[in-house]
């Protein structure tokens, strides 16, 4: 037994927006429910090491801007850290504590041999240039450098980075120690050793769960209506292949504004037009326009928020007209939804749960790296599958087991682990 001068467990506290709050409250809730050691809790409630690096940047006007990049290393004790990069104005180092926290419980719960980490940048890479994200990234990784490796630290992409991205930062490590490391990052490009399938996979990791989640309650996925809030990596796959199984998408959404058609959208016809109008969903002919928060209180089976945090809270819950929200995005609830869609019996598909087909993907990539062998996209997507349905029905049975909320099963089967692997291995010296 570990000791420690910390409390037992307190009831959640009504942290309404601060991230860190909000996982640090599950974490919490998952110890009392498994008893876990408080001097393990304590542990497992602060980063390992926190890095914070200066980016000095030489804009394409001459001028130099001087940036800072975080990179959050949660806890390593199952493997590796793993978690991908953000390029996003609302990075904040408070942000990415919180969802490198995530990242352990994410990994954890999905049995993949991975710590949680991740990183950030707060920029729009909207207001940059090609060649200044370039030497933005470059610089960002070369800072890391002794932070980050195969075996130590694995970035991937995450919002406002992509394969180009991560290229960057697997040619910036590589040259820096003389030779090739693919295994420095996955969601790379299938050229440098990514792997099929990586692109779609959390998409279609949601689809997965909402299929599985629908069919517990004898549901069938085909001519479920579904709504999604945000249409890029993760909300534009996700409603395409909802699309594609038969699902009707009655709305989808982005920055620009959102669609809507009660008889279900054409989501490839959509997704054409939203490519062709750089993002701009106006003057879609298949839809009415619709703003987010309309499009967040629409009555449907399944609400997918795929965009920001904080986007379901206490001033809309009461408003959500869905029978099931999945969090494909990261923390899209606040503490204080959570317990009132939970209250008014609104099913929730925690995201450590519902958004792993990315990091499932990016591990299978990391197998085929280091065992050379490269499978097809068939492969890829059924190895991913058997993985999240798994998981799926390991959080519904110790739901149903404890007589707990999904997202709490799903703390607990992820906090349960770390802390088991942790009690075993012992503090070090
Ligand atoms: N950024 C993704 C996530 O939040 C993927 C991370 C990874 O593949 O390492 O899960």
């Amino acid at each position: 037994m570990m000791k420690s001068s910390v409390k037992m467990p307190q009831p959640p506290t009504p942290a309404h927006i601060c991230p860190m709050d909000r996982t640090c409250s599950y974490l919490q809730q998952a110890g009392s429910e498994l008893n876990v050691d408080p001097g393990i809790l304590a542990v497992l409630e602060k980063p390992r090491k926190v890095v914070t690096v200066s980016i000095p940047v030489k804009l394409d006007t001459g001028e130099v801007e001087v940036l800072a990049g975080h990179r959050v290393q949660h806890c390593d004790v199952l493997g590796p850290y793993k978690g991908g990069t953000r390029y996003h104005p609302s990075v904040t180092l408070q942000e990415v504590s919180s969802l490198a926290m995530l990242m352990t419980w994410k990994c954890a719960l999905l049995g993949i041999p991975y710590g949680g980490a991740k990183g950030g940048i707060a920029i729009d890479p909207n207001q940059y240039s090609v060649g200044e994200l370039e030497r933005i990234t470059r610089r960002y990784t070369s800072e890391l450098i002794k932070d980050i490796g195969p075996a130590v630290d694995i970035p991937a992409p995450d919002m406002g980075t992509s394969a180009r991205e991560m290229a960057w930062m697997m040619d910036t490590y590589s040259m820096n120690v003389g030779h090739s490391v693919p295994g420095i990052v996955t969601g790379k490009p299938l050229s440098v050793g990514g792997s099929k399938g990586r692109q779609q996979a959390t998409g279609r990791g949601v689809m997965i769960v909402v299929r599985e989640a629908l069919a517990q309650e004898g549901k069938p996925l085909a001519g479920a209506s579904v709504v999604v809030q945000g249409f890029g990596n993760v909300g534009g796959a996700a409603a395409l292949l909802l699309h594609e199984a038969g699902a009707k998408v009655l709305a989808v959404s982005n920055l620009s504004g959102g669609v809507f058609a009660e008889n279900g959208l054409d989501v490839p016809a959509l997704y054409k037009h939203v490519v062709q109008n750089r993002g701009h969903m106006g003057n879609f002919p298949g839809g009415e326009l619709i703003t987010n928060e309309e499009l967040l209180t629409l009555p449907c089976d399944v609400l997918i928020p795929a965009a920001l945090e904080n986007q379901i809270t206490e001033d809309n819950a009461l408003q959500i007209q869905a029978q099931m929200v999945a969090e494909a995005a990261n923390g899209p609830v606040t503490l204080v939804a959570d317990q009132m869609l939970h209250s008014r019996g609104i099913t929730v598909l925690p995201d450590i749960l519902a958004n792993a087909g990315g990091v499932v993907v990016s591990y299978l990539e990391w197998v085929q790296g280091q065992s050379y062998v490269f499978w097809d996209e068939e492969r890829v997507n059924q190895e991913m599958e058997g993985l999240m349905v798994r998981a799926y029905h390991r959080v519904y049975e110790t739901a149903q087991q404890r007589g707990i909320p999904l997202r709490l099963a799903a703390y607990t089967l992820g906090v349960g682990r770390v802390a088991q692997a942790l009690g075993d291995r012992g503090l070090y010296p």
